[in-house]
Order: structure tokens, then C-alpha cells, then sequence
């Protein structure tokens, strides 16, 4: 694991958010971290040793935000960023997707993917993310493994799914739970905190009501997150009808099986009913919204509005290689502009301003995985999870050629930064960019 600094205090600005979807932003402060947790929180301090090497003095440009969490990406999708937007969902995993995904039982290619993975997600500002890894247990691993490397903050699942195919990328009931309860022993004994496994039926086409039986029971005799996808497109939707004709819902299938939960994460979910918009709220199941996708694939606008008036858990997903970026920043921007979007065809509609994606990306991504008593958010107790971002970045395009209030960084930040605006990533306390 990586050492820690016995205390750093950080010495600046910093912008986060409240659980009330409040931004709260502070030109002048100090974070006190200890041992990876932030030990206190001063405003305008007055006293503090500047030249003391565990002091970090942020610059004018600089300021803090949580890291962000990305509640929904592909891993082993990466090689595929960029292509296939021709098809839309079914389509394109038959022609692009399983393809690529049946590539990693060899290692080789699965560690150098998975390499870069973890590196590029950690300098876009993932502090944690919420993986879809392989069917394969060993690939699987792989990722967990270059997480605990990284330090990044990370739910590995291994992939589940016993619908027979053509090309054999399935395993058997037995085979799958085999190999899903050996994976998670082996995240397991990585003795990392950081990195946990995630109990991770594709979603309702790819396995039969006694494997998704199975995971349900897994997940509960083992205490784990559970995540799938859920009613992304209308041919699936449709498909869903078809096979399990008993269920009377999308929803109602994983429900019947055990697997919505409050630890549980539903990507999409562009055609919830309200009946299983009041399903999802009863089991406290998050759903994940991932906008980038969504347009890629051509699959809905998803009316996150709707979703946080009932009262459902929200956070936000690359959902990589569906969506065509590994950064949380241009999954804010979809976010923001699929909301107007919808405002131009609904009335009474306020589209999501770049507050709330932001709450979406950080604080509301750590509710939606049942962590934010650990992250999210700048408070004491809570482990020190951040990005220093800075607004006049060497080679970027964003600047700083007049004096911006803090809230307008933010705000540029999130319609106009990239990478190169991301200066320094902190997991748990750790500098791990
Ligand atoms: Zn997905």
C-alpha cells in the first residue's frame, strides 16, 4: 500500500457540497488531514507555519474539490473509446463489445489495458470508481490489483452472465458462482481498504433468474455492493418483457431475485416507471445516471429531474466505451446538456445547473454507493479525497486573464477544464498524481 503523510494541512481555497445540494465555497481555508482523515477544518486561519514541508500552500489559481466518482465505467471497454456509435445497444454489444471483452482471458492484454486504465481515470480525477471489470475472474483481479497499485478508490466487479452464446463468452451457473466467490476471496485478501469487490450481473439478457438468484444471495451472505444496468433502451426493455414473462416489471426482475438493495447501483434507467421509480426508492437502490452514453448509443434522454423529485439516490457514470470519454468533467457536461435539452421539449422543466452536476460527481456519486460517510465531501472525519484543481494550468485553455470569483472556476472548471486543470490527486490522504 502507499505511505500516507502523518499529517498534510492544505492551505487555500476549496469548493464542495452539502448533502442539500448546497455549494459551499471558501477563498480562504485550511484542511487539516491526519492519517488520511481531515482532522479539521478552519476558516481564515491566522497561525499556520507556511514553511513547514508538511504545508501545502495552494497558489491563487488553485483550489480544492472532492475527487471525483465515477459510479459506472467499463474497464475492459477502454480500447473501444471512440467507436461503434452506428449501432445502438444490442447491436453494438454483439458487434463491438463482446468481441473485445472475450480478449481478456489472455493476461497479457488484460494488464497492459488495465495499466492504463487506472492511470488515465486517476489523472482525469477518478478518486473512485465503480468498475465493470471481466467476465474473466483473472482479468478481474488484474484491475483490482492495479487499483490497490495506484491508490485509487475502486469497487471491482467481476462479471456474471450465463446466457449461452455463439462465440462461448458465458459461463455456466455454476462456473460463474465458482469463479465470482474465488474473485472476491482474492480482492479480498489484496488487504487493501480501498479496493473492494462488487457483486455484478451484466444485466437481465445476459443471465437466467437462478443466476441472478444466486448473486442476490451472494451479495447478502457476504455484505457487498451489487451493480447492473437497468432499462437503458426500448428493444431491451421489450427483450426483458419477453424472457421473464412472470416479472411484471424491468425492476421487478432484479427485485424478485434479491439484488436491489441500498447498496445497489442501476445504470441508466432512461424508461423507469413510477412503479419502479417507488421500487428503487423502497430498497434504497441508486440509480446511475450516464448521459455520455446515453446520446452515444442513442438509447434516451434520461430526465435525472424526475429521478430526484421521487426521492432516488443519483449518481453520475462514464459508463465507458458507451460514452466516448473517461472523464467525470464531460460526463458533468453531457449531464448539463442533456438537462437543457429536455427543457427545450418540456414545459415547467429547470435543467440541471453545473451545481448540481457537481453534486452528481462527487458528493451525490458517494451517496448513490453507500460511502458517504467516508467521502464526497469535505468534512472532518471524513477521508481526504480531492483533486487541486488549477484554473491558469501550463498549456491550458482555461485562465485566469481577469479575476474570477471562486464559484466562476467552478463554473469554468466544469463547462471548459480537462485534465491539464487537474494539478495534484489525493486518495485517502495520499498524493497519487
Ligand atoms: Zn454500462
Amino acid at each position: 500500500m502507499l505511505s500516507i503523510a502523518k499529517e498534510n494541512i492544505f492551505v487555500g481555497s476549496f469548493a464542495h457540497m452539502t448533502e442539500r445540494g448546497e455549494l459551499i465555497t471558501v477563498d480562504h481555508g485550511a484542511i487539516y488531514v491526519t492519517n488520511g482523515k481531515i482532522s479539521n477544518i478552519v476558516i481564515d486561519p491566522k497561525s499556520i507555519d507556511t514553511n513547514d514541508e508538511n504545508v501545502i500552500v495552494l497558489s491563487g489559481t488553485q483550489f480544492l474539490v472532492p475527487g471525483f466518482v465515477d459510479c459506472h465505467t467499463h474497464a475492459v471497454q477502454i480500447p473501444n473509446l471512440g467507436i461503434g456509435y452506428d449501432k445502438q445497444l444490442l447491436e453494438w454489444l454483439d458487434t463491438y463489445t463482446f468481441p473485445l471483452e472475450k480478449k481478456y482471458e489472455n493476461e497479457e492484454f488484460a494488464d497492459c489495458v488495465l495499466d492504463a486504465v487506472v492511470k488515465h481515470t486517476v489523472a482525469l480525477g477518478t478518486t473512485t470508481a465503480c468498475y465493470f471489470a471481466s467476465l474473466y475472474a483473472n482479468a478481474s483481479l488484474i484491475l483490482g490489483k492495479k487499483a490497490a497499485k495506484t491508490g485509487q478508490r475502486a469497487l471491482i466487479g467481476k462479471i456474471n452472465m450465463n446466457s449461452k452464446r455463439d462465440d462461448g463468452y458465458y459461463e455456466t451457473t455454476q462456473e460463474s458462482i465458482a469463479n465470482l466467490t474465488k474473485f472476491i476471496d482474492d480482492i479480498i485478501k489484496l488487504n487493501n481498504p480501498l479496493v473492494k469487490p462488487i457483486v455484478t450481473p451484466r444485466f437481465a439478457l445476459s443471465c437466467d433468474m437462478v443466476l441472478l438468484k444466486e448473486l442476490g444471495k451472494v451479495a447478502k451472505e457476504k455484505n457487498l455492493h451489487i451493480q447492473s444496468h437497468i432499462s437503458e433502451n426500448l428493444q431491451e426493455i421489450e427483450a426483458v418483457k419477453q424472457i421473464f414473462p412472470e416479472c411484471s416489471s424491468y425492476a421487478d426482475v432484479y427485485d424478485t431475485a434479491g439484488l436491489l438493495t441500498d447498496k445497489t447501483v442501476m445504470a441508466h434507467g432512461v424508461y423507469l416507471t413510477d412503479n419502479e421509480i417507488t421500487i428503487l426508492k423502497q430498497r434504497g437502490t441508486a440509480v446511475i445516471h450516464c448521459p455520455s452514453s446515453n446520446t452515444c448509443l442513442k438509447s434516451g434522454l434520461c430526465d435525472v429531474q424526475r429521478l430526484k423529485k421521487k426521492g432516488i439516490k443519483i449518481g453520475l457514470g462514464t459508463d465507458v466505451a458507451g460514452g466516448q470519454s473517461c472523464s467525470m468533467l464531460d460526463a458533468m457536461r453531457s449531464a448539463l446538456q442533456v438537462s437543457t435539452h429536455l427543457s427545450f421539449m418540456k414545459t415547467d422543466y429547470e435543467a440541471l445547473n453545473f451545481k448540481d452536476v457537481f453534486h452528481l460527481a462527487t458528493l451525490g456519486g458517494a451517496t448513490a454507493l453507500a460511502m458517504a460517510d467516508k467521502i464526497g465531501n469535505f468534512q472532518i472525519g471524513k477521508e481526504f479525497d480531492a483533486l487541486v484543481i488549477d484554473i491558469n494550468a501550463e498549456n491550458g485553455y482555461l485562465n485566469n486573464l481577469k479575476e474570477y470569483a471562486l464559484e466562476e472556476k467552478l463554473e469554468k472548471l466544469i463547462y471548459s477544464g480537462d485534465d491539464r486543470n487537474i494539478a495534484a490527486v489525493y486518495v485517502n490522504g495520499c498524493k497519487i498524481k
